[in-house]
């Protein structure tokens, strides 16, 4: 069994009440994980508590084996990753500037890049198939484009976990497998882990490791996509 880099256990995530009732929750090295459920059952909720933006609701959450109350920010935000829905990119700023705000939790927001930097910022690019855009202006992108580098930003940083909150919104169908390949091979080559969000179920089911399922009524349930399809706690299946 792998190491597992995040534990949640007993928990639950809320503003104002707990949105689903306490679950333990693994993630492993080297996995992509997908976190599917109706609109409103707290996915993005999960994630701000999992990047450390929102404390739990209930339970404990742990990283690489210490409590996350006991992370610095800086060290957990070398640790942790995440691009949220509602980020916007800044004027004026190109595609490569942009991806070097990734190294901030090294770095600081004043001091020069190391070469070390420049290297994780190249290959962050490259992992997201991007060098051909890296002077373009950040806001003149595509869809498809915008949401790589948003990606591309979070893996400049090196992470253990990455976390990402519906990167498929808005993409056509090629632009989602593109982007399911692109995290999964991630996930493998470099032994990281992927945490997403999605709506596109059917490629989630297909491309990940493992779901964390929401089934609309107040429960998460992790478990593989076959296990999750065949289980029917989505309130469907692709099982005919
Ligand atoms: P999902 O991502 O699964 O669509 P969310 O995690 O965004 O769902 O939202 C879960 C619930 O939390 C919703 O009922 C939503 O209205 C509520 N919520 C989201 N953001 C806030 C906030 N900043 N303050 C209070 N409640 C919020
Ligand atoms: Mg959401």
């Amino acid at each position: 069994m792998p190491n597992a880099i995040l534990e949640a256990k007993n928990f639950s995530a809320g503003y104002t009440y707990a949105l689903f009732a306490p679950v333990d929750l693994n993630l492993f090295e080297g996995e992509l994980v997908s976190l599917v459920g109706p609109n409103g059952v707290g996915k993005s909720t999960l994630l701000k508590s999992f990047a450390g933006i929102l404390d739990p609701w209930s339970g404990e959450l742990t990283l690489c084996g210490m409590s996350m109350e006991n992370f610095t920010m800086r060290k957990r935000a070398q640790t942790v990753a995440s691009v949220f829905t509602q980020e916007r990119v800044p004027y004026g700023m190109s595609v490569r500037e942009f991806i070097s705000l990734g190294r901030i939790p090294y770095s600081g927001f004043l001091d020069a890049r190391t070469e070390e930097d420049e290297a994780a910022i190249d290959k962050a690019i490259a992992s997201v198939q991007l060098e051909k855009f890296v002077d373009r202006g950040v806001l003149n992108l595509s869809d498809g484009e915008r949401s790589r580098v948003l990606i591309a930003r979070a893996i400049a940083a090196e992470p253990k976990v990455l976390l990402f909150d519906e990167p498929t919104a808005f993409l056509d169908v090629p632009n989602i497998l593109n982007l399911f390949r692109i995290l999964k091979t991630m996930a493998s080559e470099r032994n990281l882990t992927v945490l997403l969000s999605t709506q596109h179920v059917d490629y989630a089911l297909r491309f990940s490791d493992r779901i964390i399922g929401f089934d609309g009524k107040g429960f998460v349930r992790e478990a593989t996509p076959q296990e999750m399809n065949e289980s029917g706690f989505l309130g469907w299946s692709c099982v005919e």
